[in-house]
């Protein structure tokens, strides 16, 4: 087993068979696995999201979740754009960075209302992110939110088993599901997914798939929690997930994507005492308050035991467990470790910016024959950068998407001082998750083709 997870601590590539067999093992290595790569590309920082739950009407009718349209046990509501926007202005003058937008999937305000809303949050001092989470839209809607300054949009895929999805979300259709995740990636928002973990039928192969779901849409966020029956469901007497899968699938998939945010969710906390401290010691960095006043808050029961999960003393237990409240409004990639080590933190380097400037514009010819090459993702839709800072190195070409790094050595670099340096300076990039690949001028000019072989096989 330690292989697979070495592997994917290095690599952050799994196939589905080596998934598999990580599911199915017991022992803690994933989960000390999952927070060494943590630490490593997103620091100790928690991101805090604000979260509001302004309607708990929905047109659907999921066979899992309390606020589905055929249980008329509960009590319906919608707050008021004016409710709203008090609510976002009490979290930012808390210190939130973050405001979640969450309700069931209904038409209760348009999207140019809702438009409306989020330009007045917008207004708010200083100016929080926002991220929405409310259901299948048309591309149109997605744009218009957008527009008015939505930052981020969470729809879990739930499952990407096609049959199981059929089976418990009736009148819904996944490549429906699977085109509003490809809309909001083109339309440049962060994308979060996920899934519930142990719905009835589900197998460990098809968890491993939505694995690889994740990483093949390069999402930006992954929520994954335990499926919690609820008593006014069709799935009410399933036996429901568990906290030890959940968490599994949650570990696996920061190995395989390392640089990501992942809420330890309020299912977690759930279902377990202290679920969410364990799920951030697990691979997670991202909690979501709930800041929807108390008289509302019981309305919105998605599964029982949600409404009585607390926020008492969060920043203590995290600092108890050696973590901080993040500062800043936790974009992917915001974390000063995800590519700048730099105590500045990313983009705030003035003089390597200055530097790696320079020498885009002074690359030498068998970087430019490279450049030429490798630029406008023509090698199988790789996106390089050139010259691009991490911490006090400024490396030649990169794709941070496979932490792959190209570096082109001239005959200065066979200098004992220049191994020397050289060795010290791969020996970083590596620590920091990235596979460095180097080549002499000579084969830029005579083996341009092998070189290109080369990195694809990587
Ligand atoms: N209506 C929007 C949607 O479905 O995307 C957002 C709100 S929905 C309540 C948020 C999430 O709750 C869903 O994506 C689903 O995974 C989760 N959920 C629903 N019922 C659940 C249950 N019984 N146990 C655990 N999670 C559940
Ligand atoms: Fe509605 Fe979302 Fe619940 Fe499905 S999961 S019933 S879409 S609120």
């Amino acid at each position: 087993m330690q292989d697979i997870i070495e592997k994917a601590k290095k690599t952050h590539i799994l196939s589905k068979n080596e998934i598999v067999k990580l599911l199915k093992n017991n022992s803690d290595d994933l989960f000390n696995a999952a927070d060494e790569v943590r630490k490593n590309f997103v620091g100790d920082g928690i991101h805090l999201r604000a979260l509001i739950e302004f309607s708990n009407i929905c047109k659907n009718n999921c066979h899992y979740c309390g606020l589905r349209a055929e249980n008329t046990n509960v009590e319906r509501y919608v707050l008021s754009k004016d409710e709203i926007i008090k609510l976002a202005k009490n979290a930012v003058d808390m210190g939130f960075r973050t405001i979640v937008m969450q309700s069931g999937e209904s038409k209760v305000f348009s999207a140019d209302t809702l438009a409306d809303i989020l330009l007045e949050i917008k207004k708010l001092n200083p100016t929080p992110a926002i991220t929405l989470s409310i259901g299948e839209l048309t591309t149109e809607e997605y744009k218009i939110l957008k527009k008015a300054g939505a930052d981020r949009f969470l729809l879990r895929i739930e499952t990407t088993d096609k049959e199981l999805y059929k089976k418990y979300h009736p009148n819904m259709d996944f490549e429906n599901r699977a085109r509003c995740l490809k809309d909001l990636k083109e339309l440049d928002y962060e994308v979060g997914t996920g899934c519930l973990v142990g719905l009835p039928e589900q197998t460990l192969e098809s968890l491993a798939d939505d694995i690889l779901f994740f990483k093949e849409i390069n999402a930006d966020m992954i929520g994954i929690g335990p499926f919690i029956p609820h008593k006014d469901t069709p799935l009410k007497d399933a036996k429901g997930g568990s906290f030890e899968l959940a968490l599994k699938v949650m570990a696996i998939t920061r190995l395989l994507l390392p640089n990501i945010n992942i809420p330890a969710t309020t299912a977690m906390e759930a279902l377990k005492e202290n679920g969410r401290i364990i799920a951030l010691q697990s691979g997670a960095n991202v909690v979501m308050p709930n800041i929807t006043l108390d008289n509302v808050r019981k309305k919105y029961e998605i599964y029982p035991g949600k409404t009585s999960v607390t926020y008492d003393n969060l920043e203590n237990k995290l600092q108890q467990i050696g973590r901080i409240i993040s500062k800043d409004c936790g974009f992917r990639g915001d974390s000063p470790l995800t590519l700048n080590p730099s105590p500045l933190g990313r983009g705030k380097h003035p003089r390597k910016i200055k530097q790696a400037r320079y020498l885009r514009k002074n690359m030498t010819p068998q970087e430019r024959k490279l450049w030429n090459t490798i630029k406008n993702n023509q090698i199988n839709n790789l996106k390089f950068k050139r010259q691009h800072p991490i911490g006090e190195y400024i490396v030649d070409f990169i794709c941070i998407e496979k932490r792959l790094i190209l570096e082109i050595d001239g005959g200065q670099h066979n200098y004992k001082k220049n191994i020397r340096y050289d060795n010290e300076r791969t020996k970083y990039l590596n620590s920091r998750g990235f596979q460095v690949l180097r080549f002499w001028n000579n084969d830029i000019d005579n083996n341009l083709e092998g070189i290109i072989e080369k990195i694809l096989s990587v």
